[in-house]
């Protein structure tokens, strides 16, 4: 080593010391700021009042020469990053759907951090991929899903951790396309593998989640979006009927996806129907529950998954409804074999000699690396014990009920949904472009948050309850603000 190198080692090695003190320091400093954060969340406006661009004045041109203080880093929290976050633990914050959050699962993080592995075979770190596998199996046995779904039973099923729904849904349909050309060609032997592509058909509701028809535009499929029914869920029939049209256009149907709990108003399609409809025309019958899934846990809350042992996937969100960060999305397979034999490359730095023994997750996904998401939920579980997940689940739910209750008092409301989970659907009776001022100047004020929604031409307010940190003393202080801009608007006309 030259005498510059010798020196840069010396630097490295003292720098390395010298950041795990730092570290326990900064560290017990973060913890103390989060937890601050997350107790007094309340108390901070829940949307920012910053303009686009806001951010780049506040901070220099360039990144530092020389290490920044630490100090500094703390104080530019508040400065910079604090004036323009959208607080989405707030109990003001009714927006979307809930994203997770706990103690729990933020310590589960930092050591997935520190261990920072990427889990992508069996070998590239053990203890990821198989406590993967049984957190799945914990998973599935609290949403009791049936046997051939879960690892644990001895056949081919099993769970995978997913970053989002989006890509479970396009995985899914990865799979069901792989299975379709096999089929296809099994029983066409003359047509080739772009002749049957191009006559593959799937199906999804007009009510399902962007990300579904998202998934038939980048697995290059076509996906048709069906009109549900009167109450906004898709049917067997509706299903049916399509699948029977398309049959004799000379099409090969092979996908449907079914959405316990839309994004738009939580309705929830006639699994019951349309899995019969599936399993009669081999269609790989996927469901998206994404939000809802997690009441699953629940067992009042499971006659709305009747129906599932005809699913050949099956996920739903933890980062959703479960309190576990994100990134979370929770998938099961009936036969993974249709996407390991679909996504399987194989070069020779990947192999190893374990293969086979335990699931290379990195054939369930699209990207090749994974991080140690599976000690989120092993924390979490633990932490909490069903029990009180089950209880977090009941007291949102009941909290949307009491809100519910609230809009029904008032006539110059509506409620336009079945409340079912932690979502209210609710619009002034009237004009959709009242509604829509009432929604703005709600949202202006800055002390709650909602987001709209329109099916069939009627516009309308969501109301999720979204923190953990929810109370009805909150819901009352929600209520009280939508009752007062509702006054403020109809003083106006
Ligand atoms: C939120 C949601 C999604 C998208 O979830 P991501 O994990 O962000 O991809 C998909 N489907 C439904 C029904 C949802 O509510």
């Amino acid at each position: 080593m030259n005498s510059f190198c010798q020196k840069a080692h010396w630097k490295f090695r003292r720098m390395n010391e010298m950041e795990a003190n730092q570290f326990r320091e900064f560290g017990k400093e973060m913890i103390d700021y989060v937890a601050g954060y997350l107790e007094n969340i309340r108390d901070r406006r829940v949307l920012p009042t910053v303009e686009p661009g806001y951010l780049r004045p506040l901070i220099p041109e360039t990144a530092p020469e020389k290490p920044d203080k630490w100090e500094d880093i703390m104080k530019d929290i508040e400065r910079v990053v604090m004036p323009g976050v959208t607080h989405w633990h707030s109990p003001r914050f009714h927006a979307y759907y809930p994203t997770a959050n706990s103690y729990p699962a933020i310590v589960a993080d930092i050591l997935s951090g520190a261990i920072a592995c990427i889990g992508f075979t069996w070998i590239s770190s053990p203890a990821c991929t198989e406590l993967e596998v049984v957190m799945m199996d914990w998973l599935g046995k609290m949403l009791a899903l049936p046997e051939p779904f879960l690892a644990c039973s001895g056949g081919k099923g099993g769970g995978v951790i997913q970053g989002t729904a989006s890509e479970a849904t396009l995985v899914a349909l990865l799979g069901a396309k792989a299975r379709a050309i096999c089929t296809g060609k099994a029983e066409h032997p003359e047509m080739s593998d772009a002749d049957i592509v191009a006559k593959l058909v799937g199906y999804t509701s007009s009510q399902s989640h962007s990300s579904v028809e998202r998934a038939g535009l980048l697995g290059g499929i076509k996906l048709r979006s069906l009109q549900p029914d009167d109450s906004n869920k898709l049917t067997g029939e509706i299903l049916e009927k399509a699948v029977q049209e398309d049959i004799e256009a000379g099409l090969i149907p092979f996908y449907a996806v079914c959405t316990l709990g839309t994004t738009s108003s939580c309705t929830f399609d006639n699994l019951e129907e349309m899995g019969p409809v599936c399993n009669q025309y081999n269609i790989w019958l996927h469901i998206d529950a994404a939000y809802a899934g997690s009441a699953f846990i629940c067992p009042e809350y499971r006659y709305l998954m009747k129906g599932i042992e005809r699913a050949d996937s099956f996920n739903f969100n933890p980062h959703k409804w479960l309190l576990i960060n994100f990134d979370c999305s929770a998938m099961w397979l009936k036969d993974p074999s249709w996407l390991v034999n679909a996504f399987n490359v194989d070069p020779l730095y990947l192999k190893h000699e374990q293969q086979g023994s335990a699931p290379d997750y990195r054939h369930w996904q699209i990207p090749l690396g994974r991080r140690f998401r599976a000690l989120k939920i092993w924390f979490v579980l633990r932490l909490y014990g069903i029990e009180n997940l089950q209880a977090h689940i009941r007291k949102q739910i009941a909290m949307a009920h009491h809100f519910e209750a609230l809009v029904r008092s008032d006539e110059r409301f509506e409620i336009t949904q079945e409340v079912t989970m932690g979502l209210v659907c609710f619009r002034l009776t009237g004009s959709n472009e009242m509604n829509e001022q009432f929604l703005k100047r709600l949202n202006g004020k800055g002390v709650i948050h909602l987001v709209p929604s329109k099916i069939r031409d009627t516009y309308f307010l969501r109301l999720a309850i979204c923190s953990k940190q929810t109370e009805m003393s909150d819901i009352d202080v929600s209520w009280k603000e939508v009752k007062e801009t509702a006054d403020e608007i109809l003083a106006k006309k």
